[in-house]
């Protein structure tokens, strides 16, 4: 039995050498469980760590596809089948060409407590590939999409595997997905989320992630008898995530004054409004440019190659990516006034960033509590395909709220630390023991 988590993490690393976002996702939750498994020895001896980070299968395979040009390309595709205690493998698919077994393999096991806390039973997964979807043809992006799905097509499942969007697969790839895969097994299931509202799709599915972050926010800034309104935010990203997060902060009385992309940030101090999102959107979805446009359009200051976090705001939504706020951006933030950081994204903040976080004692809210709002309503989309029904905007939306309202107790009931709440441990500890539990009942699998 480990005597430390210095000790576990060494056969970690041994066991999946090179896989650094792997080794920090899981040092993250398990420092987080450390008191709670000396209290409840029951998880070590029946060796639910071990087992736990260890995805049930992991499956890799080519994927050949041909460019406009008629030259034959190859990525790689994956699918990381993480856990089922709880339901059927769910996660997302990203393609993006830093998208390597380890990176799929962190967010697999994100997944997997994420998931639990949603009170939907689902397990977790993730997949996608190297293929990067920027300066492709809606061609190219189909013909790779179908040969992505020839593959992964064996593999998933309404009741095994159901995949949804993440960062590069978004509302045109899941159709090209789709269409495969209806071709190839002849049945029209609900085997992917996220998909459009003709075919399948739920209500509130593409704004879920992003208004479910804000709602998360919400209620951690209500701890402290605070709102949105009149608040400064500063958001990462453009995409999916980012462009509903922004909405929702408008919405709620906020004012949202940063956004990016790979290449940089915009400030505009005078904060994004309803119709400066309208451009973002059509920007970001059907031109598919940079944000740098922006700020020539509206006359704002770019930062080229900088991210947002030296930009004076109350709260921090980073919408974009892993390990996106290092410590000295945390410090940068908190010097600036900044005391809520909620995580949109996978994992954003490196662990210094989240050391200082706790040591100020600011609200932070982490990812896989924060963002659980999108595959809450994958969940809720996959209810609906399996009744054949469609519920209402509203009817989503509130559900939506509840189950936000319902990680946020869960977070606080695990996490409460005298006045303070630690949300990273009471969000590991809750997502922690469903599954645990679930994997006791089950036997040794
Ligand atoms: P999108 O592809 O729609 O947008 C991603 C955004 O992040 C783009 O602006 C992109 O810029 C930027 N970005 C991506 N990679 C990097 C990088 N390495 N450095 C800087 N910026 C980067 O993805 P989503 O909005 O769907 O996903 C954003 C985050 O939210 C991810 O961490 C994802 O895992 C997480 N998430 C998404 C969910 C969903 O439902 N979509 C659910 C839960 C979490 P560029 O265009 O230049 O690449």
């Amino acid at each position: 039995m480990y005597r430390s988590v210095n000790e576990f993490m060494d056969t970690v690393v041994a066991r999946n050498p090179g896989e650094k976002e792997f080794h920090q996702a899981i040092r993250e939750v398990i420092e987080s469980l450390w008191d709670f498994l000396q209290e409840h020895p029951r998880y070590m001896h029946s060796k639910i760590l071990e087992r736990i980070v260890e995805p049930e299968r992991v499956l890799m395979f080519r994927v050949p596809w041909t460019n406009d040009r008629g030259e034959v390309e190859v990525n790689r595709g994956f699918r990381v089948e993480f856990n089922s205690a709880i339901g059927p493998y769910k996660g997302g698919l990203r393609f993006h060409p830093s998208v390597n077994l380890g990176i799929l393999k962190f967010l697999g096991f994100e997944q997997v407590f994420k998931n639990s806390l949603t009170t939907l039973p689902m397990g977790g997964g993730k997949g996608g590939s190297d293929f990067d979807p920027k300066g492709k043809s809606d061609n190219e992006v189909m013909r790779f999409c179908q040969s992505f799905m020839t593959e992964l097509q064996r593999h998933i499942g309404p009741d095994t595997d159901v995949p949804a969007g993440d960062i590069g697969v978004g509302g045109r790839e899941i159709g090209f997905l789709f269409g495969q895969y209806k071709r190839l097994r002849n049945e029209f299931t609900g085997v992917l989320t996220g998909k459009a509202l003709n075919w399948g799709g739920s209500l509130v599915r593409p704004e879920a992630t992003g208004y479910g972050t804000v709602y998360f926010a919400k209620e951690v800034l209500a701890t402290r008898d605070e709102s949105l309104e009149g608040k400064t935010v500063a958001i990462s990203g453009s995409g999916n995530v980012a462009q509903h997060a922004t909405e929702k902060v408008i919405e709620l009385g906020g004012k949202v004054v940063t956004l990016s992309d790979s290449n940089g940030s915009i400030y505009d101090p005078d904060g994004i409004d309803t119709e400066k999102l309208e451009y973002i959107m059509h920007l970001k979805n059907v031109e598919r440019g940079r944000i740098k446009e922006y700020a020539a359009k509206y006359d704002v200051e770019y930062w080229e190659n900088e991210r947002p976090w030296k930009a004076k705001c109350d709260v921090a939504l980073p919408c974009a990516t892993q390990n996106e706020i290092n410590a000295d951006e945390a410090q940068t933030l908190i010097d600036n006034g900044c005391f809520c950081v909620t995580e949109g994204a996978n994992m954003p903040s490196e662990p210094g960033a989240i050391d200082i976080y706790l040591e100020n004692k600011i609200l932070y809210g982490p990812g896989k509590a924060a963002n659980a709002g999108g595959v809450s309503v994958s969940g809720l989309e996959m209810s609906q395909n399996s009744m054949r029904i469609n519920w209402t905007r509203e009817e989503v939306d509130t559900r939506l709220q509840n189950i936000m309202r319902d990680i946020h107790g869960q977070c606080v009931k695990y996490g409460e630390d005298g006045e303070f709440v630690n949300y990273m441990r009471g969000a590991n500890i809750a997502g922690f023991i469903k599954v645990a539990d679930s994997m006791l009942d089950q036997g040794v699998v």
